[in-house]
C-alpha cells in the first residue's frame, strides 16, 4: 500500500516535471529560433548592403557568395535572374513574385523563410536588399540556424533538469514520508474495519503535524470503539448467562412443583378409588398428602421471598442493632428444634456493644436458615456454634457472623455453587429432608441486599462453617437501591 502511494505521488511530480520540461522546450525553441533568425537576418542584410555596394562581375559574384557563407541571386527589377551563384541565370524562372524580391524591388529589405524549389525538403532564409539595377537576394540554409536552436534547446533543457534534481529529491522524500503515514492510516482503518479494535497508530509524527493530530484522533477512536465493543461483549455474555439462568430457573421451578403435586393427585385418586376405606392405608396416604403439601407450601413461600428480595418489593427496616441480641432471637426460634435433634447450640458472642446497621427481620431469617440447614445435615450428638466479630474493614466496616456445624460438610466441588436456586449436593436426601433448594439462595440474596457478603467453609465428615457479613453503619442503601440487578442472576 505504501509503495503504490509512494509510486502515485512521485509519478505525479514527473507529471510536474514533464509538463514543465515539454513547456520551457517550447518556450526555449521558440525564443531561441526567433532570436536567431533576428540576428542572422540583420547580419545577412548588412552584408547584402555591402554587396549591393561592391562592383558585382559574374566573375565575382560566387566569390562574393562564399564569403556571405550563401548563395547570391541578382534580379532586374523586370524579376528576370541576372546571376546567381549556383545556378545558370537563364534557367531560373521569373523572382518577381517572390515574397523578398518583391519587398526589395519597392524599395525595402525583403525577409523570408521557406522551402527553396530548386532544392526541395530544405528550408532557407531569403534576404533582398534594392539595389540600382533591381534586388539582390542572399539565401542560407534553416538547416544551420536549426542546429543551433537544437544547441541552445539542449543547454537550457540541461540547465532546467539540474535546476529541478533538488526538487526531486525534496519531492522523493516527502512523497516517501507522506506515503508511510498515509499507509499506515489506510492499514489502521483496514484493521478496524476487519474488527480489529485493539489496533493503535505509533505515535511517531510530531503532535503539531496534521498527520500526528489526524493519528491521535484516530486511536482515540480506535480506544472508544474498544471499549464500547469490550462492553458490548461482557453485557452480551451475561445476557446469555441471565437467559441461561431464567431458563434453568422456570424448568427448576416447574419440576419442585410437579413431584409433589402428582403425588398428592396420586394418592388423593387411590383414596377415591376406594383406598378411603382402607384402615390400613389411609391414614398414611392422607398423611403423604399433607407431607406434600407442606412441601408445596415452603416452595412457594421460598418463592415468594427470593422473587420478592429480587422484584426490590421487600421493604427493608434499616437500624443499628446488637448483633448479639439478633443472635440470641435465632438461637431461640431454633433451640427447640436443636433440642429435638439433641445437637447443642453454642454462642460465640462478639463484645457487648458491636452494633450492625440492617433490618432485623432479614437478619433473623438469615441466620435461622443456616442453623436450620445445620441442624439438617448434623446427626445428633453434634453442635452448631453461632457466632459475629466485629472489625471486619474490607469494602466497608462490618461484622462477622457465622454459623459452624459439626455435620456431614460439603465436597469441595460443590461449594462454588452452593448459593444458586435449587443447587443441592444430594437432591434426594434435601427433599427428604424437607428442603427447597432455595435456602441458601435467600440467604445470598438477603445479605447482599443489606450490603454484605457470604461464603462458606466446608471439610467432608467435620462439618461447615457459613459466613455472612453485615455493615456497622448506615451505607445509604435506600430499599430500591440495595439490590443490585447483577446479583440477582442466581
Ligand atoms: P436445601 O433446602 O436443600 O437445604 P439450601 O439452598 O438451603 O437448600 O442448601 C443447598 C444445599 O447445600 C443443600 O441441599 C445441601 O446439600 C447443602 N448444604 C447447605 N447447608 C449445609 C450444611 N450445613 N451442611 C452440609 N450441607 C449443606
Amino acid at each position: 500500500m505504501t509503495a503504490k502511494i509512494f509510486l502515485k505521488l512521485i509519478s505525479a511530480v514527473f507529471c510536474v516535471l514533464v509538463v514543465s520540461l515539454v513547456a520551457v522546450d517550447f518556450m526555449a525553441s521558440r525564443i531561441a529560433e526567433t532570436s536567431y533568425v533576428d540576428t542572422v537576418s540583420r547580419e545577412f542584410v548588412g552584408k547584402c548592403r555591402i554587396l549591393a555596394l561592391s562592383d558585382l562581375t559574374p566573375e565575382n559574384f560566387k566569390a562574393f557568395a562564399k564569403a556571405a557563407e550563401g548563395r547570391l541571386t541578382l534580379v532586374k527589377s523586370d524579376g528576370v535572374v541576372l546571376a546567381d551563384s549556383e545556378n545558370e541565370p537563364q534557367k531560373m524562372e521569373n523572382h518577381q513574385l517572390r515574397p523578398e524580391i518583391a519587398a526589395a524591388l519597392q524599395g525595402e529589405v525583403g525577409i523570408s523563410r521557406r522551402p527553396s524549389p530548386t532544392m526541395p525538403g530544405s528550408q532557407f532564409l531569403y534576404i533582398a536588399v534594392p539595389v540600382n539595377s533591381g534586388a539582390l537576394r542572399l539565401a542560407v540554409p534553416l538547416r544551420n540556424v536549426q542546429a543551433k536552436v537544437n544547441a541552445i534547446r539542449f543547454q537550457m533543457l540541461g540547465a532546467t533538469t539540474l535546476a529541478f534534481l533538488p526538487a526531486i529529491l525534496i519531492s522523493a522524500f516527502f512523497a516517501r514520508y507522506f506515503s508511510a503515514r498515509l499507509g499506515s492510516i489506510i492499514e489502521f482503518a483496514h484493521q478496524l474495519a476487519q474488527g480489529n479494535f485493539s489496533a493503535r497508530l505509533s505515535s511517531s509524527a510530531p503532535m503539531g503535524n496534521e498527520f500526528g493530530v489526524l493519528s491521535a484522533r484516530l486511536n482515540d477512536t480506535g480506544e472508544k470503539l474498544q471499549e464500547m465493543f469490550e462492553q458490548l461483549q461482557k453485557e452480551h455474555v451475561e445476557l446469555e448467562r441471565l437467559e441461561r439462568i431464567r431458563k434453568d430457573f422456570v424448568i427448576n421451578v416447574s419440576h419442585e412443583l410437579r413431584t409433589p403435586l402428582a403425588s398428592i393427585q396420586g394418592y388423593a385418586e387411590t383414596l377415591l378409588d376406594g383406598a378411603l376405606a382402607d384402615p390400613h392405608h389411609n391414614t398414611r396416604f392422607v398423611q403423604i398428602i399433607h407431607q406434600n403439601a407442606e412441601r408445596l407450601t415452603r416452595l412457594t413461600a421460598d418463592l415468594l421471598t427470593l422473587s420478592r428480595v429480587e422484584l426490590k418489593s421487600q421493604r427493608f427496616n434499616f437500624a443499628s442493632y446488637y448483633v448479639n441480641g439478633l443472635l440470641d432471637n435465632a438461637r431461640d426460634s431454633m433451640k427447640p428444634m436443636a433440642d429435638k435433634q439433641a445437637i447443642r447450640l453454642v454462642m460465640a458472642y462478639a463484645s457487648p456493644t458491636t452494633e450492625v446497621f440492617c433490618d432485623s427481620e432479614a437478619m433473623h431469617q438469615i441466620v435461622t436458615n443456616l442453623v436450620d440447614n445445620a441442624l439438617k445435615y448434623t446427626a445428633s450428638g453434634g453442635s452448631i456454634t453461632i457466632g459475629a466479630r466485629a472489625g471486619v474493614v474490607a469494602p466497608q466496616e462490618s461484622v462477622e457472623v457465622w454459623v459452624a456445624d459439626t455435620g456431614v460438610g460439603i465436597p469441595e466441588e460443590d461449594l462454588p455453587r452452593l448459593f444458586e436456586r435449587f443447587y443441592r449436593v444430594d437432591k434426594a436426601r434435601s427433599r427428604e429432608l424437607g428442603g427447597t433448594g432455595l435456602g441458601l439462595a435467600i440467604v445470598k440474596h438477603l445479605t447482599r441486599a443489606m450490603g454484605g457478603e457470604v461464603r462458606v467453609e466446608s471439610t467432608l465428615e467435620q462439618g461447615s462453617t457459613f459466613f455472612f457479613t453485615v455493615p456497622v453503619h448506615d451505607l445509604g442503601l435506600s430499599p430500591d437501591e440495595s439490590i443490585q440487578p447483577h446479583l440477582t442472576a442466581s
